[in-house]
Parts: C-alpha cells; sequence; structure tokens
C-alpha cells in the first residue's frame, strides 16, 4: 500500500536520539531548548514553545485566552477534530464558520456573519497546507479585538506574502506527528511574539509550576509554587533532538511536495471531474495535503467509489475531512446538526487526498496518475 503520508529518518536523525539517551538529560534539558530556538528563529519569531503534541499545544494555546463558558471562539469545521476540541478544552464555545470553495480554507467574508460580543478568538486552519488569507483575518481581529490563532498544523514551511508561517497570527501551532512535514514522533509547537505570553504557556505545559526543575536547581533551591491548574505537557529531549534533525531537511522536502503537487496538477488538467484545490498566486504552499475533488456527474464515479478502487489497488487514499459537527459528540453533546456549513459538507462528499509525502517515488505517483486517470 503506497500511504498518503509517510516520514523520512535517517542515520543522522537515529544519531542525534542517540546522543541524547548517552547525555545527562532525557527531558526538558537542552534539546528541547534548542529545538524551539531553531523553530522560532525558521519562523522569524521571539518565542517558541515545545509541547508533547499538538493537541497540547493548541490546548495551551487557547486556553492562555482566560475564557469563559459565554467566550466563543470561531473556526472551520474542516479540520481534524483537536481544532475544535481545544476551545471546549478550554471551556468555551466553538462557532463553525463555512470555507470557501477553492482552497476549503476558512472563508472571511462568513467570519463577519458570526462574530457578536461573545466573540474572543478566531482559530484558522491551513487546510492542506495553504496558508488562509492572514492580511484579511488580521483586520477582522484587529477590528473586533479578537485573538488570532493559526492552526498550521499542515503547514510549516509554508508563506504567505513572501512571509514564513509562524509569525503572521497572535500564536500559531505546530504537530510534528510522523505524517506533518517533520517529526518528533509525537510533538508540537506554540510560536509567538509576546513574551509574558511564553512564559504563561510554559507554565501551563509544567503543571501549572511556576518554575523548571533546572531552573530550580540553577538557584539552589527545592521550593515551587504552582500558580495555575495546568497539565504535564512536556516534551522529551529524545524527541526535540529529532526535531531539530528533520528541521534541516523542511525546506527540502517542503520543495519536494511542491514537485509532486506540480505533477499531479499536470495530469489532473485535462480530466473532466479530478479537480485539484485552487493554490492561490500570493501563497508558498507546504502541500501536507494533495488533495483533489471527485465530480461524479463530470467523471462518472463517485469519490466513496473512487476511495474504494484506490483502496484496492494498494493506493492509501484519505478523506480530510468530515466536518467536525458532523461527528456524533459534536451533535449529541454539543447541539450541532447537518446544513450549518453547506459548503464545507459538500467539499466533505467530494475530497480524497491521495499519496503526497517527499519520499514518493516517481513511478508510485505515476502508479497514482494512471491508475486515477484511467478510471474515467
Ligand atoms: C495533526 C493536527 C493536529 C493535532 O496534532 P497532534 O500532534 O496529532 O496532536 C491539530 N490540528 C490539525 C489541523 C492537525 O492536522
Amino acid at each position: 500500500m503506497i500511504p498518503y503520508g509517510q516520514q523520512i529518518v535517517d542515520q543522522a536523525d537515529i544519531d542525534e536520539v542517540v546522543q541524547v539517551l548517552n547525555s545527562d538529560w532525557l527531558t526538558t534539558g537542552p534539546a528541547v531548548a534548542r529545538f524551539e530556538k531553531r523553530i522560532s528563529e525558521y519562523c522569524g519569531i521571539a518565542e517558541a514553545i515545545a509541547f508533547s503534541s499538538g493537541t497540547a499545544a493548541l490546548h495551551a494555546a487557547v486556553s492562555s485566552l482566560n475564557l469563559s463558558q459565554n467566550s466563543e471562539v470561531i473556526t472551520t469545521p474542516l479540520t481534524f477534530v483537536a481544532t475544535a476540541n481545544a476551545i471546549l478544552y478550554a471551556g468555551a464555545k466553538v462557532v463553525f464558520s463555512d470555507v470557501d470553495e477553492d482552497t476549503l480554507n476558512i472563508n472571511p467574508d462568513e467570519i463577519e456573519k458570526k462574530i457578536n460580543s461573545g466573540t474572543k478568538a478566531i482559530i484558522a486552519v491551513d487546510y492542506a497546507g495553504q496558508p488562509c488569507q492572514y492580511d484579511i483575518l488580521r483586520e477582522i481581529c484587529d477590528r473586533h479585538k479578537l485573538m488570532l490563532i493559526a492552526d498550521s498544523c499542515h503547514a510549516i514551511g509554508a508563506e504567505y506574502h513572501g512571509q514564513k508561517i509562524g509569525s503572521l497570527a497572535d500564536m500559531t501551532v505546530f504537530s510534528f506527528h510522523p505524517v506533518k512535514q517533520i517529526t518528533t514522533g509525537e510533538g508540537g509547537m506554540v510560536v509567538c511574539h509576546d513574551k509574558s505570553l511564553a512564559e504563561k504557556l510554559k507554565v501551563f505545559r509544567n503543571h501549572g509550576i511556576s518554575t523548571d526543575f533546572r531552573q530550580r536547581e540553577k538557584m539552589g533551591s527545592w521550593e515551587y509554587d504552582m500558580v495555575n491548574l495546568g497539565y504535564n505537557y512536556r516534551i522529551s529531549d529524545m524527541q526535540c533532538a529529532l526535531g531539530s534533525s528533520q528541521l534541516n531537511h523542511l525546506d527540502e522536502w517542503v520543495e519536494k511536495r511542491n514537485q509532486i503537487a506540480g505533477q499531479y496538477d499536470t495530469a489532473f488538467a485535462g480530466i473532466p471531474g479530478i479537480n485539484p484545490l485552487i493554490c492561490r498566486s500570493d501563497v508558498k504552499h507546504a502541500y501536507h495535503l494533495y488533495v483533489i475533488q471527485i465530480i461524479e456527474e463530470e467523471f462518472g464515479l463517485s469519490r466513496n467509489e473512487i476511495f474504494r478502487i484506490c483502496r484496492e489497488k494498494g493506493i492509501g487514499a484519505n478523506v480530510h475531512y468530515k466536518p467536525v459537527y458532523l461527528h456524533s459528540y459534536y451533535r449529541e453533546k454539543q447541539g450541532f446538526s447537518k446544513g450549518l456549513c453547506p459548503i464545507a459538507e459538500k467539499a466533505y462528499n467530494q475530497v480524497l487526498s491521495i499519496p503526497m509525502f517527499p519520499g514518493l517515488k516517481q513511478d508510485q505517483q505515476t502508479y497514482v496518475i494512471d491508475t486515477l486517470t484511467g478510471l474515467g
């Protein structure tokens, strides 16, 4: 089976991890600080705080807003459930706003209709790795005094108007799950401009305790103070050593993902009913996913039929995503129902993610292309 995504781990990665295993620190040591510094430099932003997962990083980011049960946070329904779940963890209300038909990113025109006096923040998701329209989102947030969080778990390495993703929102969240551009096994990061916000996130990561073990050791003190209800969301030094080593390849791998996307675009250009998503000219796409939309009336087969055929023929196609509010929990426990975001629901029946990862071989890609174009 050719998977839809797959990591690359080389000997240099392994050597870096082994070096940590032979050192004095296995967690929250120098490798964590080094990985944070390297990500912050890469993104061109002052602060970076590593977490045990992208989900933990999202939880920390949303919690830092000090929301109440009357607070509302607007986000897209076409995302992994973790984006919306983070809003619920923080005790606030999730408001889903529909997506743009061409990119399947949150549609700024729809957002304005959802804003009211309870609205506190927007969480934008760079769907498939394509940056959202950050200039418009920023303007909306400034005008309504909202915080802008970017769930850029798909988009490390992407650019918007020549600027790296990571520097465009008040907080940006990355994931280092193995299907993402670079991996730490499990892991995540929040990057932000504000130093006091960064401190708050670090405290949240460590049970709400205001100093970490290394700081206490330096001060020669045993005493610690828990100032807030936090979590153990720390990431280990082994993981961060892997992350730093992976980061050496990020630009090269994003380039490779763009090359693969270019070949898919060309191959599907003349095929009615296989419509790749549109890539806007003002962005550099990071292609976490390569998503096509199957128009059954034009192609002759439905997305579900094509999905089944792909799996039979050894192509690990996938569907990203079922709109979050159609999951049982959101329908039954949060009171959402079908029809809320028609564009997202329509897309859900048409989208198919096909193999996209930097290690995809030319003959594998040719096989995927020949299989799909041969069906119509
Ligand atoms: C992967 C992902 C997450 C969660 O990241 P984990 O590291 O798996 O916890 C959150 N949001 C989006 C959009 C993702 O793709």
